[in-house]
This record gives C-alpha cells, structure tokens and sequence, in this order.
C-alpha cells in the first residue's frame, strides 16, 4: 500500500496562543535556508524508496516559506520516492500569507490541495484568537486559491470560544457554505490550562450545541460527514489524514515529525537547531495495548467506524466475541455504538463525545 509523506515547517508569523503545534515566529531567511537543506539531507538520507501517494505540508505555517523552498523540497521527495500518479500533495496555508505569484507556482511546482486555515469570518472571533488575518482576507485567499487554479480546497474553522456568539458562528458558517470549498475541517477550542491571554473555552454544552449546528448545516449543505472534526464533498476526504485514521504508514521530515514505518515509530528532535545539527529522532515504543488502544481511537473517529474484517484481521479474534461483552452491548443498548452492515461506529448524535465512548470502548476490551 503506498505510503504518505508529512513534512513540517515550524514557522509562523506570530504564535497564537490556544496552539500546540510546534513552530516559532521567524521569518529568518538563514534560517530558512538552513533549515530547508537539512530537509532535503534528511529526504535524502532516507534508507528506502517507497510508493507514495500522499505528500503533506504541515506547520507551523508552510505558506510563508518561500515557494521556491517548498518547491526545492517537494522535488527531493519525488526523486526520493515513487510518487505514484495522481497523488494528492497539500500545503498548509494562512490568509495574508499567499499571493497570486506564490499561488501559481505552488500550482506549477505540483501541489494540488490547500488547506488554508481561516479559523472564522468574524473579525471579532478572530482577534479573540488572536490571529493576524481579517474575514476579508480570509476569503481573499480563498477566492484567489481559486482564481489560480486549486480546485481542491480545504477551510479550517475554530469553534467553542466562550465569548463566540451563535450569530458569529452562524455568520461563519454562511459564508463556508456560499464559498462551498472541497473539504472543510472544525475545531473545537481547547487549551490545557483554563485560559490564555483572555480566550477561554466554552462550556462543553456549548461546544456541543454548536458542533450540532455545524454539522446540520454542513450536511445540509452536502457534504459528508466523514470524521468527527472532517467534511468534505465526494471524492475529496483527506487522503493523507485517512492514513493516519486508519493505521496506514507515514514517513515525517522536518523537526519535531513523527514517522511510523516498517512497524517503527519515531520522532524528530523539537527543536529546530538541533533538528539541523543532525540530532538523530527518539524511537517510540508503544506497547501493545497502546497499539491495540489506538486501532479504537483512530478507526471510531471516522463516521463509518471499521468493519468486521479490519477487526478480525487485526486482533485475530471474532467480532462476535467483542460485540458480547456486556459493555459494549449496553454502549449500543443506549444508542452510543451502531453495528450496521457489518461496520462498528459512532453514531453522528454522539461524535461530540467520542473520546468518552472510546475510552470505554477499548477499557472494555483490554480491561
Ligand atoms: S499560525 Fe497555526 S501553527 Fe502557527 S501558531 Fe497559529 S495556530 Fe499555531
């Protein structure tokens, strides 16, 4: 099965503070430059050639790398690897970043999908993120994305702030559905500690009645709810994410990546001088039951869950034995766990707690 390729660049204009994402704020051109020639020394170094048919440029924020870098870097791994036809290659994009020039050769170079992360169509919303970009300029780049040619186009929009009002999600939602881009992806706000610089969270009630929004408008609109935070319309999931939902191997460049090949995990070194220096990755060793706990968290993140077959191919044992045990029966006693057509899932009134169900899903069966 082919593979996907994540490269991280870790530089943003400015660090906004609900995330957790590894960058710094740089827009260092030595830095630049050194920092993409240990990525092309790493893609080099690569002990195999493989298929691939994935190629994903995550951050940090890629867009403000210049695009001849981008370019320089995703020509190493095509001649590193076999990229097979056809193959999706995204980059990671922030409004404010992009341009007509930069967006025509990103387009030249072979990139065939932008994600660009507008977050919200309020501008309120957006300063309470404490985001660099205006609405306008959100839906600048996204009008400009497509006047160069991107017909793969993917909007990320943040939600549960608890200052954000119903107006402004509705408002945001407006204008997602009347730019109808391919793929749409929804965050709910989340911060470890309480509150940074004045943005909190909102209640989980709210959060939930606003995830429930999201989803009757979207769906409405079309698209297909395919993961619990994913839509997108037909023929445009994310084919590099469903590789991480369903297990598939991935090889990650750049510091802090994380790689999960020939059964291997491991991580690059987060931080970017010692990245550069050559420090070598830390090897991740998960334990069975982590691996075991994994194919539920990841697999019951999609709406169509798994089926008899990955289960029984995975653990090696009958699904009608897990379906058994006391429970899981009572999970879908009660509505949170569907058996349909021969594929275990969530159902869609439920998503929003799907780490709970997860959790109790996987202590049910490793107890
Ligand atoms: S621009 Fe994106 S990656 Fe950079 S700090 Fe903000 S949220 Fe994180």
């Amino acid at each position: 099965m082919p593979l996907g390729v994540y490269i991280h660049i870790p530089f943003c204009l400015k660090r906004c503070p609900y995330c957790s994402f590894f960058s710094v704020a740089s827009l260092d051109r030595t830095l630049f430059t050194r920092y993409r020639d240990a990525l092309i020394y790493e893609i080099e170094h690569f002990p195999t050639s493989v298929e691939i048919d994935t190629i994903y440029f995550g951050g940090g924020t890629p867009s403000i790398f210049p695009v001849e870098f981008l370019s320089d870097i995703l020509s190493a791994v095509s001649t590193r690897f076999k990229l097979l036809p056809g193959a999706e290659i995204t980059l990671e994009a922030n409004p404010h970043t992009l341009d007509e020039r930069s967006l025509r050769l990103l387009l030249s170079s072979g990139f065939n999908r932008i994600s660009i992360g507008a977050q919200s169509f309020s501008d309120r919303v957006l300063s309470l993120l404490g985001r660099v970009h205006s609405a306008d300029e959100a839906e600048e780049s996204f009008l400009m994305a497509r006047e160069a040619g991107f017909d793969n186009i993917s909007l990320d929009i943040i939600y549960g702030i608890q200052a954000q009002t119903t107006d402004e999600l509705l408002l945001t939602l407006d204008k997602l559905v009347s730019l109808s881009p391919e793929h749409i992806s929804t965050y709910a706000l989340t911060l470890e500690d309480g509150c940074v610089s004045g943005l909190c969270p909102a209640s989980s009630e709210k959060s939930c009645g606003m995830y429930h929004r999201i989803v009757r408008c979207l769906v409405d609109a079309g698209y297909s709810h395919y993961e619990v935070s994913n839509f997108a319309r037909e023929g445009f999931f994310s084919r590099h994410n469903l590789k991480y939902w369903n297990q598939e191997e991935y090889i990650g460049f750049g510091a802090s990546a994380s790689s999960y090949f020939s059964g291997r995990r491991w991580r690059n070194s987060a931080s970017i001088e010692n990245y550069i220096a050559g420090c070598p990755p830390v090897v991740d060793i998960l334990s069975k039951e982590k691996i075991k706990d994994e194919f539920f968290l990841l697999r019951l993140r999609k709406t169509d869950g798994f089926s008899t077959n990955e289960f029984e191919q995975f653990f090696g044992e009958d699904i009608a034995d897990f379906l058994a045990i006391p429970r899981i029966q009572e999970l879908a006693g009660s509505g949170y766990l569907a058996f349909e057509d021969g594929r275990l899932f969530i159902p869609g009134e439920h998503l929003f707690v799907s780490d709970e169900i997860i959790v109790e899903v996987a202590s049910s069966f490793f107890p």
